[in-house]
């Protein structure tokens, strides 16, 4: 009963996920999950964690797996923070290092999280234009702000912004913390992490979720100077010491060292990506250059409200935004197997055959 709720609660307008379809056979390409399964030496590590020790809190501190996470990044474990997912790791770090007198800043498009952590915690914030190209410029962050967050790639776009810009913003922005939100980088991007050495103020987040096939495990990171990592701490232990269990922390640390399994993976997942790009093209989509899981494209006559629920008819689920406006013509289209993408393509091009109805056409 609403009369039972905080202020807090009635202001807020909560996130809403891709849907987990109930249905099985259907081809889901609508919250950029890996089509392959998490390494096999993954589900042995989570195996032999199913026992008896189950009884015991897991280490509250990740040490193992803040070590490997380190090792791979070239970094130590004091620059390393984990949590129930990026999405915990952001939700800290908004409440760690974003709120401040002045509004912080991230871009008109992006993802849409931002905005929620934004008004459950009373956050000031300002969205910046991207440009027409979905470019971001980061001439428009060099002002005065209570800090800076996006994607890179950026979501749902999937384009990439240069190191040498994320620099020229980090040197421009001294004061405040910079987030670079790195869910998909794995895809081809170019990680930010070797900066967090030379720049106090940078704050990188990955996620298990994507190029590790691991979203239903739940494990995300954060790289950044250990006083930043300090200040996530004490928020976490603040809100939920325990924030990974324990077939999450081994889970998460047979991912992290099965680098071969992991390149392969994505790889495979970047050669399909150029396939359905080109497939798209010649169907007559624009495509925004993607380096990450997913493409963004928009086809020159049809709207993407109305291709998305004709392909949901033919099985195939993908993400269609109507907010803001100037995406709506876009559908976001996770890349999946080789054969999902064949099943895809197929689907389009028979949809895109039929007689256009004057409601579905583009004015
Ligand atoms: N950042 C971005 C840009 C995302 O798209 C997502 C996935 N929805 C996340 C963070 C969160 O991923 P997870 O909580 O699964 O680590």
């Amino acid at each position: 009963m609403s009369r039972f709720w905080s202020a807090v609660v009635h202001g807020l307008t909560p996130y809403v996920p891709g849907e987990q379809p109930r249905l099985a056979n259907l081809v889901k390409l609508n919250t950029n999950e890996n089509p392959y399964g998490p390494s096999p030496r993954v589900l042995e590590a989570l195996r032999a964690e199913l026992g008896d020790s189950l009884r015991l809190y897991p280490d509250p501190v990740s040490e193992r797996l803040r070590q490997a996470i380190a090792a791979q990044h070239d970094v130590t474990a004091a620059n390393v923070f984990v949590g129930n997912g990026s999405d915990e790791v952001l939700a800290h770090t908004f409440q760690a290092f974003l709120k401040h007198q002045l509004p912080i800043l991230f871009p008109d498009v992006t993802y849409s999280f931002y905005p929620v952590y934004c008004r459950l915690y009373g956050i000031e914030y300002r969205e910046m234009p991207l440009r027409e190209s979905f470019e971001i410029d980061i001439n428009d962050y060099l002002c005065s702000n209570g800090g800076i967050i996006f994607p890179n790639p950026n979501a749902p776009t999937a384009l990439l912004l240069a190191q040498s810009e994320i620099e020229k913003l980090l040197q421009g922005s001294p004061d405040s913390v910079v987030v670079i939100d790195e869910a998909y980088v794995n895809f081809g991007g170019v990680s930010a992490v070797p900066l967090v050495r030379r720049y106090p103020n940078l704050l990188v987040i990955h996620t298990l979720s994507k190029s590790r096939s691991l979203a239903g495990l739940r494990v995300g990171y954060a790289i950044g100077h250990p006083q930043l990592i300090e200040a996530l701490n004490r928020v976490k232990d603040s809100f939920n010491s325990y924030p990974l269990d324990r077939l999450a922390q081994a889970g998460a640390l047979a991912a992290i060292e099965d680098q071969p399994y992991f390149e392969n993976t994505w790889r495979r997942v970047v050669e399909t990506r150029r396939r359905m790009v080109s497939g798209l093209l010649k169907l007559d989509f624009q495509v925004v250059p993607s380096t990450a899981n997913f493409v963004f494209a928009r086809h020159v006559r049809r709207t993407g409200i109305d291709l998305a629920a004709r392909l949901r008819e033919h099985g195939i689920v993908v993400r269609n935004f109507q907010k803001p406006i100037r995406i709506a013509p876009y559908l976001r289209i996770t890349v999946g197997t080789d054969s999902q993408c064949d099943v895809l393509m197929d689907a389009l091009g028979r949809i895109l055959d039929e007689p256009v109805t004057t409601a579905a056409s583009c004015a």
